[in-house]
């Protein structure tokens, strides 16, 4: 800090030699704290990539719960095809994209026909074996651009997206012979099983989910009153 002019030379070497050997010390002291705080970092450094790898991993544990439990909160769990849930919403996403973009679509109510005399005579855990069955061939026959959903009880709902009346009809055709045709057997004996079908198809820009609906299930009415295992499209779809 200072430097006294008045001293010989030997005593400013000496004083400079002294003052030296304080800095060195000291450069010593701040190296040997700087490595260790810097291996203290290092070791932080590392820990804090544990943690991260180990919350990244949680995350991807999570992000799959979470959509396992959507796919559970959307689906039946009898029959394993869409609920009641899935359908409203897919229902009302259907019929904005008609009114948006003219996407029309095809709707099926299917019931099955005299099924609680089926419960009845073979029992409920018989019939759910049933209804679970009915639902797995129905799929089959479908596209996967199809959308299945059980409606409730023994009631089953089929949107065909971009597929007119005429087709639907041949659809809905395909499911009801499907199911006719299937064996179902209990001790040997066979379960007369059929559906009855009622086909509507979007219309107008006003319609709503359960104007469409409804004009399904008013067909299914009908099929049934015809003697049931049939076809009834809605008549007033053009
Ligand atoms: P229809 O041909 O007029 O439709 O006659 P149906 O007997 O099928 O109609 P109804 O509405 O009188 O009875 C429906 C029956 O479906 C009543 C019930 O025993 C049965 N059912 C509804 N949900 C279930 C279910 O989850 N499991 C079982 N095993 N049976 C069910
Ligand atoms: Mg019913
Ligand atoms: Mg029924």
């Amino acid at each position: 800090d200072s430097v006294d002019l008045t001293r010989t030379l030997e005593e400013l070497k000496s004083v400079v030699e002294s003052k030296l050997a304080t800095i060195k010390k000291f450069l010593r002291e701040k190296r040997a704290q700087d490595e260790a705080r810097h291996r203290a970092a290092g070791q932080n450094t590392e820990a804090l990539h544990k943690t991260l790898k180990r919350m990244k991993n949680e995350i991807v544990t999570m992000q799959e719960k979470t959509r396992l439990l959507e796919e559970q909160v959307l689906r039946d769990p009898l029959t394993g095809v869409h609920n009641r849930r899935a359908l409203d919403t897919r229902l009302q996403e259907e019929v904005h994209r008609f009114q948006r973009y003219g996407q029309i679509f095809s709707l099926l109510v299917i019931d099955l026909d005299r099924f609680k005399h089926v419960n009845d005579v073979y029992g409920h855990t018989t019939g759910d074996q049933c209804l679970k069955e009915v639902a797995r061939r129905m799929s089959a026959v479908l596209r996967k651009s199809d959308f299945l959903a059980r409606y409730g009880g023994e009631e089953f709902v089929v949107i065909l997206p971009g597929i007119q009346k005429e087709a639907a009809r041949c659809v809905a055709e395909k499911l009801r012979h499907c199911v006719e045709k299937t064996r179902f057997l209990y001790q040997g004996q066979r379960i007369p099983l059929t559906v009855s079908v009622g086909v509507s198809q979007i219309e107008a820009q006003e319609e709503t989910p359960e104007s469409v609906f409804q004009r399904a299930d008013l067909a299914l009415y009908e099929a049934k009153k015809q003697g049931r295992n049939k076809v009834v499209v809605d008549p007033e779809t053009p």
